[in-house]
């Protein structure tokens, strides 16, 4: 985080913008220094929260919100909708006298209870225990949300459950795998001979890709307006080929947009770090310093939602849909993930001779063991309709997952795996030729790109997590399955230790390669070569998200999730019938929106364009004069008139059938392998016409006017 070397003077960012978080900061300025200990302890132990505290707390915090002009407080959750929710109270209350206070207690903090009936359950609450309890998530700051018209709510992350303790939001499953990974990589330390860590901690940074496109663009799109993407568009005659948006120049009103997102991001403590355009027109990206996965899973939310609120303000719209655009790049989330211990230390930090760097070759150990056995299960946890269209197209990564660990590393492990002694290549210096610029230390690991799970230096960067996805998923998987690596390797080491036998780490680095070994994979990850290789290998292609949800409610899913207490056998099976319907849903919606966007739009602007014609045709043949080629376009346009009009009505077809069908699953492999081919027909002939028909009878703006004209 902060350079070690820095000398110079570090100004305080919310000194210059606002302070919108009730961070260690301010919690240091206002709370008794007894309650602030208190706090802090509750947190760093991960010990429960006492109601003495909480009270003070409470009140403290209310201060704070209302000098900074909050009349209302809300438990802000994270439903399984995968986005946030959130129910407003005021903090008044009446008292005997007939007077109007504003308070807020201990119990109002910790607890809630906001009903929320509405939103997804999966089966979980039945009506007679319908109830839905929120509950404080201490070790993520409150912070202050702030709309245009000056109304201000203080917001209190928590975890939401129901009344039988069943978890019914994102978070309580991500706290929980954190726990698990936690105790099982201190066992590993302990093992290793290290007394002092008593924490570890999972951390992440979550890099955000992303669209803008004008407003006005938008709102004559009604597949934008319900979907989030483009259901039809022919593609523009100019797309990514020149290659001169990414890390382009940001034009002047993206950049405006940029510094007024980045400041409304810093008020609330989330540190928005890098900012650039993307490889797609219009595409752009943001990245956060990393911080600990819960923490950094609320903020990611807040970075999508702050993204599409500031943008409407500079009359722009935020895509953030896997695919908005056929024939571009998608958006993703790079899932940047590491392990840091309470004493400071990263556990997959190689350092200078990662060789002899027993800790690092262990966790990273780890690593490759749980990937290769959980594929599946990550897969999974990136399974939503719009990352369907994304995964496997377009500089995606592809549908299969290996890590990429770098030559150097792989050398090392595959030494250690064959009992040969391991080169160090030490930090090599990379001398680029010119001495004014400096000579800086060259990364153990290149950068490979196209890598789904990639080694980048001291962290795994897990790239097939979309762009509008909650980030909770995937790191609740790869926290669980890394934590039963790790208990399987702290038990062999415990062992070890008891019976005195030498050498056990050497022997767990070559038992996890040579089974394991498979899932290393350093080259080009979209290459057709390495679809037949991975097979060979028999790593698992999950093509659809349908098909991979189902990995995630298998027997092997509920034992290992079962075992480390982080999601029941009940919370699987409602997950997934959540997430199947979510499917469902989603392709239904569009389904029925190009539906209606060719009954109402295009085909009356193509029936327009060919009475035009026939008038045409008319006029010249009254004045005896050829109409040939005005002939043969007007057949031309018919004939696709018509064929659109056949596959409108297969697609009505399709969606009456698919509803009909009674099983969730097969429901939802109706919609993906009927509807959405159906859905791509019609497009064909709707993108074909918008080619041929007059740009000012086209009824929706084009890829080119969306994409280009900012
Ligand atoms: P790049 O994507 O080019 O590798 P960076 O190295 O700057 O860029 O990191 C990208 C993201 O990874 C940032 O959000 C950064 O904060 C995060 N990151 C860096 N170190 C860690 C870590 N130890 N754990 C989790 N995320 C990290
Ligand atoms: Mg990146």
């Amino acid at each position: 985080m902060r350079d070690e070397k820095y000398t110079g003077e570090a100004i305080d960012v919310t000194e210059i913008f606002g302070c919108n978080v009730f961070n260690d900061k301010t919690m240091k300025e206002r709370l008794p220094k007894e309650t602030f200990k208190a706090l802090k302890k509750t947190v760093q132990l991960g010990l429960p929260l006492s109601i003495d505290v909480a009270n003070v707390v409470a009140n403290v915090m209310k201060d704070w919100a209302i000098e900074k002009g909050a009349t209302h407080y809300t438990h802000w959750f994270q439903p399984l909708t995968g986005r946030t929710a959130e129910k407003h109270d005021s903090f008044i209350s009446t008292t005997d006298d007939g007077g109007v206070i504003m308070e807020f207690s201990g119990k109002q903090l910790i607890q809630g209870e906001p009903d929320a009936s509405s939103l997804p359950s999966g089966g979980l609450r039945s009506t007679f225990e319908a109830r839905g309890y929120t509950a404080w998530d201490c070790t993520s700051p409150a912070f202050l949300k702030e709309d245009a018209s000056g109304n201000v709510t203080l917001c209190i992350p928590t975890a939401f459950c129901s009344y039988t303790s069943e978890a019914l939001d994102k978070k309580t499953p991500l706290l929980r795998s954190m726990e698990a990974v936690s105790h099982q990589a201190v066992r590993v330390l302990r093992a290793l001979g290290n007394k002092s860590v008593t924490r570890v901690t999972s951390t992440l940074g979550a890099e955000q890709e992303y669209f803008l496109i004008d407003k006005k663009y938008y709102d004559q799109r009604l597949d934008l307006i319900v979907s989030g993407r483009t259901l039809f568009g022919a593609a523009s005659p100019k797309g990514q080929e020149l290659e001169d948006q990414y890390f382009g120049a940001i034009k002047d009103r993206i950049s405006t947009f940029m510094r007024d997102l980045d400041i409304e991001l810093w008020k609330m403590g989330i540190s928005s770090k890098t900012k650039h355009n993307e490889v797609a027109p219009s595409q752009y990206e943001m990245a956060p310093i990393f911080s600990t996965t819960n923490i950094a899973a609320d903020h990611n939310q807040l970075v999508m939602e702050t993204m599409q609120k500031v943008a409407l303000r500079h009359d722009l719209v935020c895509l953030l849909h896997e695919k908005p655009f056929d024939g571009l790049n998608g958006s993703g989330k790079h899932n940047n993930w590491s392990l840091s211990t309470n004493d400071g230390q990263n556990l997959l930090e190689p350092g200078k001779t990662p060789n002899e760097n027993e800790q690092f070759l262990i966790f990273v150990s780890a690593l490759i063991m749980a990937v290769d056995r959980h594929a599946d299960k990550l897969r999974a946890s990136c399974g939503n309709p719009g990352n369907d269209l994304r995964l496997g197209a377009n500089e995606a990564p592809p549908t299969i997952i290996s890590i990429f660990m770098g030559d150097e590393l792989t050398e090392i492990l595959e030494s250690i795996a064959q009992g040969k002694k391991s080169k160090n290549h030490g930090q090599r210096v990379m001398d680029i030729g010119v001495d004014t610029l400096p000579a800086f230390p060259k990364d153990n690991t290149d950068r490979n790109r196209t890598s789904p799970f990639a080694f980048t230096g001291n962290k795994f960067e897990f790239r097939m997590v979309g762009s509008s996805a909650s980030v909770s998923g995937p790191n609740i998987v790869i926290n669980t399955i890394v934590a039963e690596a790790l208990d399987e390797i702290a038990t062999r080491l415990e062992k070890a230790k008891k019976s005195g036998t030498s050498k056990e780490s050497a022997a767990i680095v070559r038992d996890t390669m040579r089974k394991h070994g498979r899932i290393i994979f350093n080259g080009n990850n979209y290459s057709k070569e390495w679809v037949t290789e991975a097979q060979k290998r028999g790593l698992p292609s999950i093509r659809s998200g349908v098909e991979a949800l189902g990995y995630m409610a298998n027997p092997v899913a509920e034992k290992l999730f079962g075992k480390y207490e982080v999601l029941s056998k009940k919370e699987i099976r409602s997950r997934y019938e959540i997430y199947l319907e979510s499917y469902v849903k989603h392709v239904g919606i569009e389904a029925r929106a190009m539906v209606q966007m060719v009954k109402r739009q295009y085909l009356p602007s193509v029936i327009q364009f060919t009475g035009r014609l026939a008038g045409a045709i008319h006029q010249l043949k009254a004045v005896s004069v050829s109409a040939k080629v005005q002939k043969e376009l007007l057949e031309k346009v018919n004939d696709l008139l018509e064929s659109a009009n056949d596959k409108l009505e297969k697609l009505e077809s399709a969606i009456a059938r698919a509803h009909r069908v009674e099983n969730l699953l097969k429901r939802a492999e109706a919609f993906r392998d009927r509807v959405t081919v159906t859905m791509n027909d019609l497009r064909e002939d709707i993108d074909t016409l918008e080619g041929i028909v007059p740009s000012e009878l086209w009824p929706v703006p084009s890829y080119a006017d969306m994409l280009f004209k900012l």
